[in-house]
């Protein structure tokens, strides 16, 4: 079988032949894959060969955002059967009998971080035909939703973050008088940094909730990005042209913000205008140009001085996948267009070299594997 690899001792990117996988436990499940999103981590391994190869193996094949179909199942596996769409889970438990959290099934958690991630840590990804996967990483997803599941794995971050907001923020009254049920940020204000996948997901996943929601990103209007946060009923601004105070203004106060910008500096500005027992949500590792000391002490002492709740996360656990698959359809049932809008290029297998090497272009590209 094709497959797309990082060689981190060489530090080259390329096609291989990779053996093709077969059933070897009873509750294995064959998979073809359809589809892999590329995302910042992936490219992030190619430019800095960060991955780690299995033991044994000189490469890792890379791809953590797949949906797959189902070609066979072992004597065991119950949930699913051959035809069936799903998308895997990315992280597997670390092996230590005290980490509490992988052996109670969340190693999105995991303590130890010696956990193991398909297709960036220790096993390989999905940038191939076929793999196995153990049923229980697996998630089922209905067929209508095959031409954007490739989507849940970069929603899953967000609904994990808003999964402990809504659990978090019952440290205090904060739902306001119009929240309901389906909406409960209903009277919140939410501001997202950024426009990539992940902001975008995340800013639909927002006002899905009932939040009024702001985009806060680098390209002037009008752009793709800025036209798909308007379709959904959010507002954009961009950076370049709306000065940060203009923005805080016009926002007034924030509730939530959640942060997808890999910008450290406009993280900090940000955080020392959110409000009253709001919640700063980090869901990228922001290192482009460190913020400075005045930025990070104005930063703190709002943090203390209104009872501020800043979370970090990454990598989602099942219940953020089954969470994620249900609003993926929910978006697809809403905003039809904008949600396949998200995906502006897809690519083949022999073209993911470059496409993994180069600078991104439009906002999310996906390497289809099997049409
Ligand atoms: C994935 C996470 C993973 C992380 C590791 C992200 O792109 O979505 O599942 O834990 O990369 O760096």
């Amino acid at each position: 079988m094709k497959a797309v690899a990082v060689f981190p001792h060489k530090r080259t990117v390329e096609i291989i032949d990779h053996p093709a996988p077969q059933i070897s436990q009873p509750t294995d499940v064959l998979l073809r894959i359809l589809e892999v999103g590329i995302c910042g981590t992936d490219r992030h391994i190619c430019s800095s060969y960060f991955g780690t190869p299995p033991p044994n193996s000189d490469y890792l094949i890379l791809g953590h955002e797949a949906i797959a179909e189902v070609i066979a199942v072992g004597s065991q596996v119950q949930r699913l059967k051959a035809g069936d769409l799903v998308v895997p889970e990315v992280r597997r438990p670390c092996p230590d009998p005290d980490c509490t959290t992988c052996r109670a099934g969340r190693q999105d958690f995991c303590t130890t971080a010696n956990y193991t991630e398909r297709g960036i840590r220790d096993l390989h990804g999905y940038m191939t035909d076929m793999v196995t996967e153990s049923e229980q990483y697996l998630n089922y997803v209905p067929p209508h939703l095959r031409s954007v599941a490739v989507l849940i794995e970069p929603l899953t971050i967000a609904e994990k973050a808003m999964l402990q907001v809504w659990q978090a923020q019952q440290r205090l009254p904060w739902l306001r008088s119009e929240a309901t049920t389906e909406q409960p940020g209903r009277g919140l204000r939410a501001v997202v940094l950024g426009a990539g996948p992940i902001a975008l997901l995340g800013a639909m996943l927002l006002v899905k909730s009932g939040f009024t929601t702001f985009v806060y990103s680098r390209s002037p209007k009008p752009n793709p990005k800025a036209a798909l946060v308007n379709e959904i009923g959010a507002t954009y601004f961009s950076t370049e042209t709306t000065p940060l105070e203009t923005f805080l203004k016009t926002v007034g106060p924030i509730d939530l913000v959640y942060e997808a910008c890999d910008a450290a500096p406009l993280a900090f500005d940000i955080l020392a205008h959110l409000g009253p027992n709001g919640v700063f949500v980090f869901t990228s590792q922001p290192h482009r140009n460190s913020a400075n000391n005045l930025q990070a002490t104005r930063a703190f002492s709002h943090i203390i001085g209104r009872n501020h709740l800043i979370l970090g996360t990454i990598n989602a656990g099942h219940d953020a996948f089954e969470s994620a698959i249900q609003n993926l359809d929910a978006f697809y049932r809403r905003w039809p267009r904008a949600l396949s809008s998200i995906i502006t290029e897809r690519y083949t297998l022999d073209e993911a070299k470059d496409l993994l090497l180069a600078r991104p272009q439009g906002i999310k590209q996906i390497v289809t594997i099997t049409s």
